[in-house]
């Protein structure tokens, strides 16, 4: 009988892992009232998973700045600086989610993170997340723009991992990075956070990971009912 275990288990990190999606909203809230605006709360919800220079361009238009190069990579180089030191400050875990690392862990499955955040500050997450806890990493800058929603990330995460993604389970807490997840061809636990997320093909709701059980997921991968 062929091995029922998912071939990896790809963690996404901000409001999957760690309660950062906070953080961030602080860093760009502060941000709109450095350039002397305020940040809408539609705008912060459409940002939630998305990468830095997208996330910018739609912080500057609900600003009424212009979108140019030269203000996205400007507002990306304040929030990042800003982003640093609220993460250095230290990272909550979310619910069961250390847990259902070490789970992992303890199984033998191989691990990735796959992250829209950029590299430098998701090391800064690592020191909290552990650099063992994971085979490889996968960051926002590291995917040649084709950030989630586009399969890419996990694609490359699997790739790397030398695993067929459509054997893969994928945990995520927002809408973009679910889309990301499921494109990829990945079972999705989808556990949300700052956003609600629908029901769908190829997902499982939680509502917190305190209830992820590897065992239970792996009688959804497509290769245990074929
Ligand atoms: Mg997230």
């Amino acid at each position: 009988m062929a091995d029922a275990r998912p071939a990896a288990v790809l963690f996404d990190m901000d409001g999957t892992l760690v309660d950062s999606e906070k953080l961030w909203s602080i860093s760009l809230s502060d941000y709109a009232v450095h350039r002397g605006g305020e940040l809408g709360v539609a705008t912060r919800e459409a940002m939630v998973g998305s990468n830095m220079s997208t996330s910018m361009r739609m912080l500057l238009a609900d600003l009424g700045l212009p979108a140019d190069p030269a203000n996205v990579a400007d507002a990306a180089d304040w929030v990042e600086k800003r982003s640093a030191e609220l993460f250095r400050q230290g990272l909550p875990w979310r619910p069961g989610a250390r847990e259902a690392l070490a789970q992992v862990r303890a199984l033998g499955v191989p691990c990735a993170l796959v992250t829209s955040t950029i590299r430098s500050l998701a090391e800064i997450a690592l020191d909290t997340l552990g650099r063992d806890s994971f085979d490889v990493t996968v960051c926002g800058d590291e995917v040649d723009g084709r950030n989630k929603p586009d399969p890419e990330p996990y694609l490359r995460a699997a790739r790397l991992l030398d695993v067929d993604p459509r054997r893969c389970v994928a945990v995520e807490d927002s809408p973009t990075g679910v889309s990301a997840a499921v494109a990829a061809g990945c079972t999705v636990v989808a556990v949300p956070c700052e956003v609600p997320l629908e029901p769908g093909e190829r997902r499982v709701l939680l509502s917190s990971l305190e209830s992820f059980d590897v065992p239970a997921l792996s009688a959804l991968l497509p290769d245990a009912v074929a």
